[in-house]
């Protein structure tokens, strides 16, 4: 093994179950390992390489801005962060933005924005938030917490208080969770890390009139399904509902760290001076990477992410070896007979980089992978699958 992976291996959390490749650079969709062995990705990071690996007006926005200024605090004024909020309430009808810099923190904001409401208005004691069994939050203790999935709360406790699980797309189950204490219902339109499991719209439609009946925060954790992925700007306009408070983190900026937390009407004036705050959380190149994507995410654009997803589920679905396909747009789910573990590994030792989530194979090009790559990258998947 070479130096790079024994030293990972030796110097590096194991927090990881890497695959055995080490990629050295890319070009699109394109990827290359060590040895200049070509890949097609089909999962683009996961979800974060919006626009590909090196997006040459991603690559100029984010290198001009960085030979200006790198950094300023806070407590100063800078123009591509105010530029990237703007955008994202005038595309959304949001009011406000927090930027921070992954999708667990956005999401911690979006807790916050929804306890503080409710403390604000109500007083102590309102402090509930319902999330979805099978659902992913992100790694801090809090939102681990908000995780309604078993295995994350286990070793790591004490946890925060105040989360209730309910099971997707079980409107009854939801409403028996509903009573005096809960401020936040906070769900995902489609659970990625859980398997890529679509809301139902009826369903999602009744939670978010359940919220406004009980001046509940309806919360919409767009980490994974924001920034155009789902053939959408957010996967909530697919819905047709009005989220009190939207996160969003993964395609933001195309590939640097960076999460905005969205908040609608009811919420616009709840963060305070003093109440959050983040050190990096809207920085200046991220934020200048950020527009530069956002731009470019239009309805030509979301047409194409829409007859591609199309053509790939055509594919797939008549082939051997594939039990369904779920998801939307270039949010994909494939059930295969095979371990998609298998499948996945499999893909990698013939040129083609898709993801696992729970028992699928993910699929998450980025939105403007060329057709030609595409087609030849589904028909090695087809041929993993079937063979
Ligand atoms: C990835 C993900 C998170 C966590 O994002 P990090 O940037 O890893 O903190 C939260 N919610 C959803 C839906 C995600 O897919």
């Amino acid at each position: 093994m070479n130096t790079i992976k024994t030293n990972d291996k030796q110097y590096i959390a194991s927090s990881y179950g890497r695959f055995d490749v080490l990629f050295e650079k890319g070009e699109g969709s394109l990827l290359f390992d060590e040895n200049g062995k070509r890949y097609i990705d089909l999962g683009s990071g996961i979800a974060v390489n919006t626009f590909g690996v090196c997006d040459k007006v991603w690559q100029s926005a984010v290198a001009q801005q960085a030979g200006m200024l790198q950094h300023v605090s806070n407590l100063y004024y800078t123009a591509p962060q105010v530029k990237l909020a703007q955008m994202l309430c005038q595309k959304t009808g949001m009011k406000k933005v927090f930027f921070s810099n992954s999708g667990a923190e956005a999401n911690e904001c979006a807790i916050k924005c929804a306890r503080k409401y409710s403390f604000d208005k109500y007083g102590e004691g309102r402090n509930v938030i319902i999330t979805l069994k099978q659902s992913f939050h992100g790694r801090t203790i809090t939102t681990l917490s908000a995780t309604g999935q078993d295995t994350f709360h286990t070793v790591f406790g004490p946890f925060t208080d105040g989360f209730r699980y309910a099971e997707p797309n079980d409107f009854e189950d939801m409403k028996r969770l509903v009573d005096g204490k809960v401020c936040g219902i906070m769900i995902e339109l489609i659970q990625g890390e859980g398997g890529i499991n679509v809301l139902k719209p009826d369903y999602v439609k009744a939670v978010e009139a359940l919220c406004r009946e009980n001046d509940i925060m309806l919360i919409i954790d767009e980490v994974q399904t924001g920034n155009g992925r789902t053939g959408t700007l957010y996967c909530y306009m697919n819905y047709g509902i009005s989220p009190d408070i939207v996160s969003t983190a993964k395609g933001l900026a195309g590939g640097l760290p960076m999460g905005a937390t969205m908040m609608g009407e009811r919420v616009e004036n709840t963060i305070t001076p003093g109440s959050h705050g983040s050190t990096f959380g809207g920085n200046p190149v991220c934020a200048a990477g950020a527009c530069s994507i956002l731009e470019r995410i239009d309805d030509e654009l979301m047409e194409n992410v829409k007859r591609k997803s199309k053509y790939i589920i055509d594919t797939l679905s008549g082939a051997k070896g594939v039990k369904s396909i779920t998801g939307m747009g270039f949010m994909l789910g494939v059930e295969t007979e095979k371990p998609a573990r298998e499948v996945v590994i499999k893909c990698i030792e013939n040129g083609v980089v898709p993801l696992t989530a729970k028992n699928k194979v993910r699929l998450l090009p980025a939105l403007n992978i060329p057709d030609n790559l595409l087609v030849e990258a589904v028909e090695t998947l087809k041929r993993v699958i079937e063979e």
